[in-house]
């Protein structure tokens, strides 16, 4: 049943022009969290609940908490989640993910929100994470721009956030806290292992 929702929100997503992930990138999250025992997640970025409800459906063990700022995604995503019964699982929280404050510790957080802001994400969530823990990070490549040179990308805006991503490559390279791995899975995919002590 969920599987069938599932194909309606793939189907949604593309003629809605909705950036939910692509298949291998979640189908790689979906077996990493199975493989490495996560149970809980901490989500940036829900969108339609397409990714939140992938990974609550890896194991009834798993719970996962979404951060949203866009109500009209929001309010699909609650809708979704109760439609799939995993309301009990997923926790859908509506903000700018700057404005919350969480006391939780969860085993893997990923980030899926605004490209730009990804360090500031990984800073601020960081505190969040438990010993051991992991933040992943989607659209490395930011649909193949990012590994363009500048000058071939017009528009200003797109080279801006293309800027941002290389700088967070170079932020997670140079990290002394976490060890990081670049995937070239889905649309590039960053996985940082926080070091032991
Ligand atoms: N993870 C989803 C796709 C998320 S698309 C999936 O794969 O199914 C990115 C979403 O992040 C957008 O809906 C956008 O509104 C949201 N977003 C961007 N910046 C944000 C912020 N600062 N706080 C909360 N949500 C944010
Ligand atoms: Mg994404």
């Amino acid at each position: 049943m969920v599987e069938k929702e599932l194909t309606k929100l793939e189907e949604y997503a593309l003629e809605n022009n909705i950036p939910i992930m692509q298949k291998d990138g979640i189908n790689f999250l979906s077996n990493f969290i199975k493989s490495h025992n996560i149970k809980s997640i901490l989500e940036i970025g829900t969108a339609i609940g397409y990714s939140a409800i992938k990974m609550a459906n890896t194991s009834k063990n798993v719970t996962v908490t979404s951060i949203e700022r866009d109500s009209k995604r929001y309010l699909e995503a609650v809708n979704n989640v109760n439609n799939v019964k995993l309301d009990n699982r997923i926790t859908l929280i509506f903000s700018d993910a700057f404005d919350v404050k969480l006391d939780s510790k969860y085993d893997l957080i990923f980030i899926d929100a605004a490209k730009a802001q990804n360090e500031k994400f990984f800073e601020k969530f960081k505190y969040n994470l438990n010993d051991n823990g992991y933040i992943v990070t989607d659209n490395m490549n930011f649909h193949g721009l990012a590994l363009k040179d500048e000058k071939e990308i017009e528009s200003k805006n797109v080279r801006g956030i293309v800027r941002k991503i290389k700088e967070y490559k170079e932020f997670l390279v140079e990290n002394q806290e976490f060890d990081t791995e670049f995937l070239d899975i889905g649309d590039g995919i960053a996985v940082s292992h926080k070091k032991g002590e």
